[in-house]
């Protein structure tokens, strides 16, 4: 049995608790990581956005994965609701913007496998512990953890990077307010015969968007959001119906479909954090914040959670303060909520309107999507905010180092 004493704690090994404890780590944070395996084997995707990648090249993570990535050059989003009020079709270029691509696409999986190898290879400074956090104790100076394995972990700080049901959380007395959608998502990964031209393509149907993002090779995923019983009837398809029905729903525009082995089916909810952070604990990723998969946001915003904690930590141990202070969580509660507030504002209002039998609801949209096919100055504004946004940036999100 192990008591470790150390700065920082990241609890959760999933891509925003990795990428938050290599970052704490490379600066020369003494930092633990308390990570439990995933329940279920993921096989999504995620789109990283430039800044993301930037700042997983500036960790040394992006070296190792980087081939199992396809560019995302041009994104385009297709009314498909076949409503009388039709928004136009929208394309962003991501030469417009005068760069060579938006972001890379990769499965979840490849991703975990080099944030955790190079989470393994840091030595010294990153003690890993494979086994989940049971309970926290919250203490003036420092948080103890106890482990499943008997081990226990105190630290001044912990980043609770646990996810959904973020034991995190509840310890440091957090609420969220969350509000459930009435739609599933299922994930596929699908080899076609037509090439996608590093293409990403987004049907908005009147259940949700029907997203196929570029993979290497003549490969894309699909994320098919729907209505939970369309989406259980579709699943249960074989497997000859089943590429039909989607090669139907993308209209065939990438030839024939044949699924790869593995998929995925997740309700769908939004829920945000009431604070960021709490006695001694700051929260990233989705233990912060969850969105529907609309606009590839969710794990870029948990990327930058990650780059902020680390930050601001690396800061305050520099300058001989305290990590886990008030002072500290609120410093990273004011970087972050914006952020975190504008994304979700948006995601969730662009899927209402597309739930929606509202006209008005429905004519807005379609003026918007008409506004940003017409306007260039503002489609490219969209476009930079979408990649790198504005708002305070982070080191790392720049591409240098803590
Ligand atoms: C269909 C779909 C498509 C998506 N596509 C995109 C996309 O293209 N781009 C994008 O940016 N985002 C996307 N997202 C969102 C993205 O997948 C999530 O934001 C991301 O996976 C969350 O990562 P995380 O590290 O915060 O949490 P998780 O991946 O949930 O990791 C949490 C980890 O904590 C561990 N854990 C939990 N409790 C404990 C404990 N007590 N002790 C120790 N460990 C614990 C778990 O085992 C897990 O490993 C998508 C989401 C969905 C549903």
């Amino acid at each position: 049995m192990t008591m470790l004493k150390t700065e920082v704690a990241v609890v959760g090994g999933g891509p925003a608790g990795l990428t938050a404890a290599i970052a704490l780590a490379r600066a020369g944070v003494k930092t633990a990581l308390i990570s439990s395996p995933p329940p279920q084997e993921d096989h999504r995707t995620t789109a990283l956005l430039l800044a993301s990648v930037m700042a997983l090249e500036a960790l040394g993570i992006w070296q190792s994965c980087s081939d199992k990535a396809a560019a995302l050059r041009c994104m385009r989003i297709v009314d498909d609701t076949g409503r009388l009020l039709r928004a136009q079709e929208i394309t962003f270029n991501c030469g417009e913007i005068g760069l060579d691509a938006f972001g890379y696409n990769m499965q979840n999986r490849d991703l975990l496998t080099a944030l955790d190898n190079t989470a393994r290879s840091l030595g010294g400074s990153l003690k890993c512990f494979d086994s989940a956090a049971t309970s926290i104790d919250i203490g003036a100076n420092d948080v103890t953890i106890a482990l499943a394995s008997g081990d226990h972990v105190s630290a001044r700080l912990v980043v609770g990077a646990d996810g959904r049901r973020s034991l995190c959380r509840a310890a440091a007395g957090i609420e969220s307010e969350r509000r459930d959608y009435p739609q599933t998502a299922l994930v596929f990964n699908l080899a076609h015969t037509r090439p996608h031209h590093n293409i990403s393509t987004e049907f908005h149907t009147p259940q949700g968007p029907f997203t196929l993002v570029p993979l290497p090779g003549q490969r894309s995923s699909l994320v098919f959001v729907t209505d939970p019983e369309i989406a259980q009837a579709v699943a249960a398809l074989d497997e000859p119906a089943l590429m039909e029905e989607l090669e139907r729903r993308a209209h065939s525009i990438l030839g024939k479909f044949k699924a790869e082995p593995g998929r995925g089916a997740f309700s769908l909810a939004m829920e945000t954090a009431r604070r960021f952070g709490a006695s001694r604990i700051a929260l990233i990723g989705e233990a912060a914040h969850v969105l529907p998969p609309i606009g590839a946001q969710g794990l870029n915003l948990g990327l930058r959670d990650a780059a902020a904690i680390a930050e601001i930590s690396v800061d305050a141990l520099r300058a001989g303060e305290d990590p886990g202070s008030d002072t500290t969580l609120h410093r990273y509660e004011a970087l972050r909520r914006a952020d975190v507030t504008s994304r979700t504002f948006a995601a969730d209002a662009l899927n209402w309107t597309l739930l929606s039998d509202f006209l008005p609801l429905q004519g807005a949209r379609q003026l918007g999507f008409f506004l940003m096919q017409t306007i260039g100055p503002l489609r490219r504004t969209v476009m930079r905010e979408g990649v790198a946004p504005s708002l305070p940036r982070l080191r790392l999100m720049r591409g240098e180092t803590l």
